[in-house]
């Protein structure tokens, strides 16, 4: 443990004790002068030992942000990470749920998925391709994992170099400053902090029926199951159940999704319809207003499932595979909020951010980012962002807030869809149906020609208000490389980006991004928006 240093309640990172080394400039300073070069004002505050000047609970997306920036800018940190594993048993490294059974497996697993869909049309396009092609799913899961293993690594390496230092225990709060720290031997030890940052991230759930914590597996699980899928049931209809869907069918495993109400809540519903039309186009069995009611093992090792459906009548089928995607809670259940007085919803597990300081808890030294901050987008961005600039707020003086507004998303779907703004409904329910204009066309990629693939959902749309220039309130594409197409756009988008100066931009031919700036048919004029011709 590091020895306890003096810090003071504001930019005591940048004073080790006056007449000390500052930090940052590496030089002995005084105090006053350490202050001046960092133009701070010096805190009259009573100086308090702490261990550190910053303790982060969770080393994923936004803790290793936020620990990595406050250490640069001279604070000491201490950054822990534990990983409880899985009902069904997995386990992984440091670098949260992103690196490990999120993003990035995630998306090696979707690439895989279209590279056999690339095969496919080859054929067409003159290679000499001889078999179908079929995945070797324990190769498939080897080198993701490999890969993730090195971004585990890397993540260790530079905490290391940039001087944070790591433990692998898990943390909970004992009072405002001081965290419990319990190692996987189970030994016991406290640390305390100027300010402690909570970033302890989600876990998924599961339904209360029978069958399913025995049973079903989850995302926690599937990208490093250690046999094939097989026959796969996935229940629930948003971002991970048809991500994880649309892969399993891309490679070639028979794949149902079980939809209790409505695909992608939240997102625009002509793009969630197209993006379900599609997969089901490509092989996805849909169950739509279905429920499950209990899963049970058979003797030959399968899944017998129950469901009840919109009428209320039973059915049921047997899978090799169950894997549930009802949605996660955060994982705060364990942090001792109550002891302290952080407040939070029980039922969520999220932390109650400050109205003008989002990532300040009810206690004012203890701050939540991330996927466990109530109300805010659970995405890696968005938790990589919060942990820096709080950093930067803590240790360097700033006042920039992050912007939880207009944060753009891609669903990897066979199909990607990319999103930026409001869906086309929260535009006409926030301006009324008289102020919006809403711009679409429905495309074909050039590469679709040849090997003669259905474009029935290559679909743009821009979502605009009426009046002046028609500022863009949300922007929607459905098609290939969805995310790299709507990097770009949303950054436009967050600088005001009205629909004349898009189209007043040139396209890029011949890409599926030109198609954007190209739309010119209003959904009001009642005019066909498919696109003819080069
Ligand atoms: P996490 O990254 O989950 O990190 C929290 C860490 O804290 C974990 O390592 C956890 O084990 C640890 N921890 C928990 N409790 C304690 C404790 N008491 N003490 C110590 N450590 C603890 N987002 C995207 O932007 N793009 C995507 O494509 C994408 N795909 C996804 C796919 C799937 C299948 C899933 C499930 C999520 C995906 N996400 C995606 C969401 C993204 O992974 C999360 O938003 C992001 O990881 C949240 O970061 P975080 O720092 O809040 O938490
Ligand atoms: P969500 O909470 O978004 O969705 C949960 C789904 O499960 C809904 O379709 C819900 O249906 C359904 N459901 C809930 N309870 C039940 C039940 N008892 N029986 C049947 N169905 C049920 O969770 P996800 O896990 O999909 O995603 C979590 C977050 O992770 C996302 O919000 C996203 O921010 C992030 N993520 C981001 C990705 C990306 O950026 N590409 C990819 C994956 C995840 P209903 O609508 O009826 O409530």
């Amino acid at each position: 443990m590091a020895a306890p240093i003096v810090s003071f309640s504001r930019n005591a990172a940048f004073i080790r004790g006056c007449s000390q080394l500052c930090r940052r400039t590496k030089r002995p300073l005084s105090r006053t002068a350490c202050f001046s070069k960092c133009s701070k004002s010096l805190s009259t505050s009573v100086p308090v030992r702490h261990d550190y000047d910053l303790v982060v609970i969770g080393g994923g997306s936004g803790g290793l942000a936020c620990s990595k920036e406050a250490a640069q800018l001279g604070a000491r940190v201490l950054v822990l990470d534990y990983v409880d594993p899985s009902p069904r048993g997995s386990r992984w490294g440091l670098g949260g749920c992103c690196v490990n059974v999120g993003c990035i497996p995630k998306k090696l697993m979707h690439h895989a998925a279209l590279l056999g869909h690339a095969i496919h049309d080859a054929k067409k396009y003159g290679w000499n391709v001889h078999v179908d092609p079929t995945i070797d799913w324990s190769t498939l899961t080897t080198v993701v994992q490999q890969h993730v293993k090195s971004l585990n690594w890397g993540h260790r390496v530079q905490l290391k170099d940039k001087q944070v230092d790591y433990q692998n225990a898990k943390g909970s709060l004992v009072d405002a400053h001081t965290v419990r720290m319990l190692s996987a031997s189970g030994q016991e030890t406290t640390v305390t902090g100027n300010n402690i940052v909570l970033a302890v991230g989600g876990r998924p759930k599961y339904p209360d029926i029978p069958g399913a914590m025995e049973y079903a597996i989850t995302s926690d699980d599937l990208f490093m199951l250690d046999r094939p899928p097989g026959k796969t049931l996935v229940i629930g209809a948003s971002y991970v159940s048809l991500e994880c869907a649309g892969f399993l069918t891309g490679l070639g495993f028979p794949t149902t999704v079980m939809i209790r109400s409505l695909p992608l809540r939240g997102f625009d519903r002509q793009m969630a319809d197209l993006v379900t039309d599609h997969m089901e186009g490509s092989g996805t069995r849909f169950l739509r207003q279905h429920v499950p009611m209990a899963i049970d093992k058979m003797d030959n090792g399968q899944l017998q499932v129950v469901w009840r459906d919109g009428n209320g009548q039973q059915g049921g089928d047997t899978f090799d595979t169950v894997m549930m995607a009802v949605g996660r809670f955060a994982n705060t259940g364990t942090l001792g909020l109550d002891t302290v007085g952080v407040e939070w919803y029980s039922e969520s597990g999220k932390v109650i951010g400050q109205v003008e300081n989002p990532e300040q808890s009810s206690v004012p030294n203890i701050y939540a980012i991330g996927d466990i901050l109530h109300g805010r987008p659970e995405l890696t961005p968005v938790a990589i962002k919060a942990g820096r600039l709080l950093a930067h707020r803590l240790f360097a003086g700033t006042h920039e807030h992050m912007d939880y507004d207009k944060v753009p998303t891609t669903v990897f779907t066979p199909l990607e869809y990319g999103s930026v703004g409001l869906s086309e409904e929260a535009a006409l329910e926030r301006f009324g149906s008289e102020n919006v204009e809403v711009y679409h066309a429905f495309y074909k990629p050039l590469e679709f020609y040849i090997p003669e693939r259905d474009a029935s959902q290559c679909y743009v749309k821009a979502v605009c208000k009426l009046d002046g220039d028609q500022e863009i309130v949300g922007l929607h594409f459905l098609g290939p490389n969805a995310g790299e197409v709507t990097q770009g756009f949303a950054v436009a988008l967050r600088s005001g980006l009205t629909y004349q100066q898009m189209v007043s931009s040139v396209g890029i031919h011949p890409t599926c991004a030109e198609e954007v700036v190209k739309m010119g048919i209003t959904k009001r004029s009642g005019l066909d928006p498919t696109v003819t011709g080069c």
